[in-house]
């Protein structure tokens, strides 16, 4: 019997926006900004990246790095800087980078004192 029909199965670009959500997501919670709107945003940026990885398979892996500064870049324009450094105690608040801008296992970045602070969807564990 064929059920080929009837499930619809779950390809990498799904599991990628899926990981790449529930990454950003992580994060969101982890500061406690994770308002619907603010969730909205993500849920924009997964949409607009799905289009974006169905145009180029090759940038998969690059997803999550992407929604993240997507949603940081949503978030100034609406909010302010986000995430905020924690590694820099003195001087004027300022937010984290994703590095690589562009490639996979994306990373929160202070650019000032050039120190990787987690990876993206761990920023649980730097906050107390
Ligand atoms: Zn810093």
């Amino acid at each position: 019997m064929d059920s080929s029909a009837s499930s619809v199965p779950v390809g990498p670009l799904e599991r990628a926006l899926h990981a790449a959500r529930a990454l950003v997501l992580a994060d969101l919670v982890a500061d406690e900004v994770a308002e619907p709107d603010v969730v909205s945003f993500v849920e924009d940026s997964v949409a607009q990246r799905r289009w974006w990885v169905e145009q180029w398979p090759e940038g998969v892996d690059f997803v999550a790095g992407l929604v993240a500064q997507d949603v940081q870049d949503a978030l100034l324009e609406r909010y302010g800087r986000w995430p905020l450094c924690p590694v820099c105690g003195s001087g004027d608040p300022h937010a984290l980078d994703v590095e690589p801008e562009l490639g996979a296992d994306p990373h929160w970045v202070c650019a000032k004192a050039g120190v990787l602070v987690a990876a993206v969807g761990s920023l649980g564990s730097v906050r107390r």
